[in-house]
C-alpha cells in the first residue's frame, strides 16, 4: 500500500472483523504536496478491495507536516 503515487506514508491503522466474511478497516493517510485526494482515496479504497478484500474503510486524509 505504500507503493502508491500520492501516499506519503499512514499511520492508526486498525483492522477489525465486522462478521465472518467482512472486514472493515480505518487509516490515517498522509499524502504528498499537491496529489489528488480523491483519486488516492480511490486508489486506497480499490487496493484494500482487491488485494484484502476489505469493503469498508474509512480514510483520514492528514497534510504532510
Ligand atoms: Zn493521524
Amino acid at each position: 500500500m505504500s507503493s502508491l503515487p500520492g501516499l506519503k506514508s499512514f499511520h492508526d491503522l486498525h483492522i477489525w472483523a465486522m462478521s465472518t466474511t467482512e472486514m472493515a478497516l480505518t487509516v490515517h493517510v498522509v499524502a504528498e504536496d499537491g496529489c489528488g485526494l480523491n483519486d488516492l482515496i480511490e486508489k486506497i479504497s480499490g487496493e484494500l478491495r482487491h488485494r484484502f478484500l476489505i469493503v469498508h474503510s474509512t480514510i483520514q486524509i492528514e497534510a504532510p507536516r
